[in-house]
């Protein structure tokens, strides 16, 4: 067989696919805009300190172990489980929440503000797990041929679940906890999604069975991008080559077939099978020009938030903060209705904190912390000019302060920040948004932009905006959807 494949982009969703391709005997070849591999998957080497700059952790672990599986490999990585999962603390509250996995324990920490914390999340809990068992395999894991297939495999869920299919994720929170802290932190879970709980549709609890029950979350060892440089180490083994620093532009085609990609520099790349791991939506219209996907028609599509993010390097340790924190204010309902589009929203910002060197001491100098900031911020549609980035970042560090009783402002040696439009830049990101396409019902499964090409029957995607979805485990099951449309594509004929 011995197809030629050309992969665009060298994100996790890419690399995991050319890994699974080159170990079945296809000839795979990589080129990337930027000069190292990973995509929003990154890493910052900068004064003495690492820093991931995206993903803090992951979730369904077993999706890793049965990719390893089927490249017939050591999973190049290792990870470790968190528990607690994260804290939260809420402004002008000195009380930190510890979220253990274990419900008992859980429940202590509620036991002043949510009498029968327990018997509540634990039903709360099973109902949860009912959803993600009874979704998942049907409608995340598996490729759509068409919207009827899609509709056929919707009609297989049992009809237990149609009422959260007309509920908002913090509609049915509230329907099962009373305390505004109970809420607020079990619905914080739709933030990962990009979104926010008022408008995160309440399937989406499945998630909360994901954190608690089902597998919890991983960090791993040395930091997230351990993953990135284990799979370009394997990638390497099978002899794919990875060309950085090249931009793809333009395109040539003939009939249904696309002959080539073009670069930058005007340079040439043609190969059987063509994999876009850029992202799917994007490339359409920026690259092959489809009007469904023009820069207008993807402003109306439903996007999740941009992210602040920013990296410091401080020279003291902070054992009083642990390694993964939430900083939330006072106004949740007001603050989560307005920050998807209103900048003065961040007058008070929420805000996400990882101190990356807490368990991995190689990613700080001795006696330094290397933390990392994540901030959900509009995106580009709605805040376009970030003149005012550092007053913002200064809020947020001068509020960190204030809530860990230390000033660490005179100990900050190393900063760097990223807006909307760094994350926009450096990746091809519409509007900077950090986790692409939203998972409302109008754009998942066969309704997201599909793993095929519309017109041409020799490309095909893989990554956040194309099935099944945003984040670390979902692009891993999006490499096994591409692995599998492309095997059936090789076996049919079209290529001669
Ligand atoms: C701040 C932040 C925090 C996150 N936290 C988490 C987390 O804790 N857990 C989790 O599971 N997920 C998290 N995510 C989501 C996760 O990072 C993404 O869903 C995932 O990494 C996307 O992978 P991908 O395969 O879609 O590729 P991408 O990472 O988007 O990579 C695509 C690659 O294509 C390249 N490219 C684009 N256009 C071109 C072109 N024209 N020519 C050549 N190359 C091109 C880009 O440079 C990039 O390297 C986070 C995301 C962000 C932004």
């Amino acid at each position: 067989m011995n197809r030629n494949v050309l992969l665009v982009g060298a994100g996790l969703g890419g690399l995991a696919t050319a890994l699974r391709l080159a170990t079945k005997g296809y000839k795979v070849e990589i080129i990337e805009k930027n000069s190292q591999a990973g995509g929003r998957l990154n890493q910052v080497k900068k004064d003495g300190f690492t820093f991931d700059t995206g993903p803090s952790f992951f979730s369904m672990s077993y999706e890793f172990e049965e990719f390893a599986r089927d490249c017939n490999i050591e999973l190049p990585f290792r990870y470790f489980e968190l528990d607690p999962l994260y804290t939260v603390n809420f402004s002008g509250n000195p009380k930190i929440y510890h979220l253990y996995k274990d419900i008992k324990k859980l429940a202590e920490q509620f036991k002043d503000v949510e009498p029968g914390f327990e018997a509540k999340m634990t039903k709360y809990l099973r109902n949860s797990g009912k959803l993600f068992d009874d979704t998942v395999d049907l409608v995340i894991r598996n490729n759509f041929d068409s919207k009827l297939s899609y509709l056929f495999a919707l009609m297989r869920v049992n009809p237990v679940h149609i009422p959260v299919l007309f509920r908002s994720f913090w509609q049915h929170v509230k329907k099962n906890f009373s305390s505004a802290e109970a809420r607020q932190i079990i619905s914080l879970v739709a933030f990962f999604l990009g979104r926010t709980p008022f408008d995160t549709m309440a399937v989406y609890t499945l998630l909360s069975h994901t954190e608690f029950r089902h597998d919890g979350y991983y960090n791993v060892e040395g930091g997230m991008y351990k993953i990135v440089e284990g799979l370009v180490r394997e990638l390497k083994k099978e002899k794919v080559s990875i060309t950085y620093n090249t931009e793809i532009v333009d395109y040539e085609a003939e009939g249904n077939k696309l002959n080539c990609l073009v670069d930058r520099s005007g340079n040439k790349w043609s190969a059987d099978i063509v994999l876009v791991n850029a992202d799917a939506a994007v490339f359409r219209g920026s690259i092959f020009k489809r009007k469904a996907f023009s820069e207008a028609r993807l402003d109306k599509m439903n996007w999740t938030m941009g992210y602040l993010t920013f990296y410091l390097g401080i020279k003291c340790k902070l054992p009083q903060v642990s390694h993964h924190n939430y900083y939330l204010g006072t106004n949740y309902e007001e603050y989560s209705s307005s920050i998807p589009r209103n900048p003065d929203s961040l007058q008070k910002p929420y805000y996400y904190v990882n101190v990356l060197s807490k368990f991995n001491p190689d990613c700080a100098p001795d006696g330094c912390e290397s933390i990392f900031f994540v901030c959900p911020v509009p995106n580009l549609q709605y805040k376009q000019d970030w003149g005012d980035k550092h007053t913002v970042v200064n809020s947020i560090i001068n509020d960190f302060s204030k809530r860990i009783n230390k000033d660490i402002v005179p100990e900050i040696v190393s900063k760097t920040i990223y807006t909307p439009l760094e994350w926009q830049e450096q990746f091809n990101l519409h509007r900077g948004i950090g986790l692409g396409l939203s998972h409302n019902m109008s754009q998942i499964g066969a309704l997201r932009p599909a793993n095929f090409d519309e017109e041409f029957r020799n490309v095909f995607y893989v990554g956040a905006s194309t099935v099944p979805g945003a984040g670390l485990p979902m692009a891993i099951i999006s490499s096994k959807l591409a692995f599998e449309r492309i095997t059936r594509f090789s076996n049919s004929g079209f290529l001669k």
